[in-house]
């Protein structure tokens, strides 16, 4: 079983850094969550690279995919 793994992302919204635990299993998903701050909604990806790195991008809820 995967652990959950902390990252720190910086709030599309007000700048503030969040610290968030993302799951492995979500690599590849896309989800949305409330900014601990300003309490808006940030979209989360989260992408695994070709070393198995986990990676966290953000985008306002305005941005088109
Ligand atoms: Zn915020």
């Amino acid at each position: 079983m995967e652990s959950l793994i902390e990252q720190t992302i910086g709030c599309p919204y007000c700048g503030e850094t969040n610290e968030v635990l993302i799951d492995p299993q979500d690599a590849g998903d896309q989800y949305i969550e409330d900014c601990q701050v300003c309490c808006r909604p940030i979209t989360f990806n989260v992408a695994m690279d070709s070393m198995g790195n986990l990676s966290v991008t953000v985008h306002d809820e305005n941005d088109v995919f």
